[in-house]
Order: structure tokens, then C-alpha cells, then sequence
């Protein structure tokens, strides 16, 4: 059996191991993956581009991302290409301390506030080794031939909301026709910011954790997620995600996997524009 072979055999094993995985049919390479990792109360999700490149964007409140990584991530493979701060609260900055400690980053791309959190000085001393990119609205990062990355917000240098949360970066990612929107911690108020933007998306990053401050009705009814992710963690002790966003997504008519209870959802897009979630505890 060649090597091609057995590789695609055993993917289709453990994409049937996960019940009820979704799935718009037969994935052809080059593939897209991207990984919504669970990190307990914070996000932290990473990408292998179909060339290959990792991008981490956010790093989650502790060590776990190291774990996350060492399973997803071949041991001899010790660089991330791209890392993205979408805003230094510690549940999204944390983690980047062990990643910074143990990888190359080779570039990064954050806010750029006026009043930074120590958090924020934090991080870039530890960043200062690597090249740093203040986000800006407008801006597309083409990654690859097919992938480009577009910053949706902020809409300019030194952001400076009254809410930390709302100078989340948010980014959208295109490839083979199968969009991505990452939100970071952004709230009502921002997505109210950027509604006359393409905001359509098969795979939305359901902001702030699901909590009752984002993801209003007028905004989901733009992304139209197939399939939405919430980042959160077990009995955590915010309450996220609240019953109500979780009626205004259901109302969409979009599918909700939650890390708490499915662990990391890995989503897989082909080139030929097919996908499928899968889930390391089970999608359901
Ligand atoms: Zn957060």
C-alpha cells in the first residue's frame, strides 16, 4: 500500500471515528486545516495552509496551545510563520509565552494601542525577536496563490475602544471559494462597525466566547455561518455561551460545535471547495 494510500485511508477512518462529522463530500488536496483548539476559557485556533505555513491566531490562557501543538504539529516542525494577537486580554495572550519560548514566530501581526494592558508590554518583549505588523482595515495578507488573508478591523493605527474587546482584531480568510471569519473577542459594537463589509462566511469564530455582547441577530444574518465555533471553557465561570446567542445562531440555521464539549474542531477544506469538520471528542 503506498504511503498516499494509507494516509488516505486512515483520514477517512478517524474523520468516520467523530459522529456526526459534516461534510460536503470527497476533500482534494491540497487541503486547508484549520484547528479551533481547545484551551479551556480563551481561543486559541491554528492553521496549516495548504503549502504548508502554520498561523497561530491567539494562544489561549496557559500552556495548553504547547499541547495542542505538540499533537497537531510534526515534532521536528519548530516554526510558526505567522502569529496573531487579536487583543492582549490574558485568555488569548497567555499561552503565546511557551509558544514564543519554543518556536520561531516569524512574524506577528497585532493592535496598536495607545494605552497598552501589562499584558500587551508583556508580549512584545517576549515578541521582540520578530517582525511586528500593526493590524489595519484594508490591508490583504495573500498567503499563498489561493489564500489571502483580509483585516476586516480595526479600521486604523491606535485603537483605543473603551472596551478592550473591541479592538479585537477581526480577520477573514478565503480559500477555494470557503471563507473564515475570525473575530477575537469583538462585541456588538464592533460588528455593528463593519456590517457594509462581506461579512458572508461557511465558518464563523463566534466572538467573545458566545457571550450575550456579541453576536447580535443583524450580524449573523450577514455571516450566514454553516457551521459556528465557540471557543470556551467547561463550567467557566462567565456563564459564555449564553442561551441567547446560542437561539440567535440556531436561528440562522447554523450548526454550533463548542470546544468545551467537542475538544478541538479540526474544519478540512479541499481545493476542489469541499469540506468536513471533525472533532477530537466527537462533533455533536
Ligand atoms: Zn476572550
Amino acid at each position: 500500500m503506498s504511503v498516499a494510500i494509507l494516509t488516505f485511508f486512515l483520514y477517512t477512518q478517524y474523520s468516520k471515528a467523530n459522529t456526526n462529522t459534516a461534510s460536503t463530500g470527497n476533500l482534494v488536496g491540497p487541503i486547508l486545516k484549520v484547528y479551533y483548539f481547545d484551551v479551556g476559557q480563551g481561543d486559541s485556533i491554528f492553521i496549516k495552509t495548504p503549502e504548508g505555513k502554520d498561523i497561530l491566531i491567539d494562544g489561549g490562557p496557559d500552556a495548553t496551545v504547547m499541547e495542542r501543538l505538540g499533537e497537531t504539529l510534526p515534532y521536528w516542525d519548530r516554526t510558526i510563520d505567522l502569529m496573531v494577537l487579536t487583543h492582549p486580554h490574558a485568555d488569548h495572550i497567555q499561552g503565546l509565552d511557551d509558544v514564543l519560548k519554543n518556536y520561531k514566530v516569524g512574524e506577528v501581526i497585532e493592535t496598536d494601542l495607545k494605552n497598552p494592558t501589562p499584558e500587551e508590554n508583556y508580549f512584545n518583549k517576549l515578541a521582540g525577536l520578530t517582525e511586528i505588523q500593526k493590524a489595519v482595515k484594508g490591508e490583504k495578507i495573500n498567503l499563498e496563490s489561493d489564500l489571502d488573508l483580509q483585516i476586516l478591523y480595526p479600521f486604523g493605527l491606535q485603537v483605543n475602544e473603551e472596551d478592550l474587546n473591541d479592538d479585537s482584531i477581526v480577520l477573514k480568510m478565503i480559500y477555494k471559494g470557503r471563507s473564515f471569519l475570525f473575530t477575537g473577542d469583538a462585541t456588538t459594537n464592533v460588528e455593528s462597525k463593519i456590517e457594509d463589509q462581506d461579512l458572508k462566511a461557511d465558518f464563523l469564530k463566534v466572538g467573545h466566547h458566545g457571550s450575550r455582547y456579541a453576536s447580535s441577530s443583524a450580524f449573523l444574518e450577514k455571516v450566514k455561518p454553516a457551521v459556528s465555533i465557540i471557543s470556551v471553557g467547561a463550567g467557566n465561570s462567565f456563564g459564555h455561551p449564553t442561551r441567547d446567542t446560542l437561539d440567535r445562531l440556531s436561528a440562522v440555521g447554523s450548526r454550533v460545535l463548542r470546544t468545551d464539549k467537542a475538544g478541538t474542531v479540526e474544519v478540512d477544506v479541499g481545493s476542489n471547495g469541499e469540506w468536513v469538520v471533525s472533532c477530537s471528542k466527537g462533533c455533536n
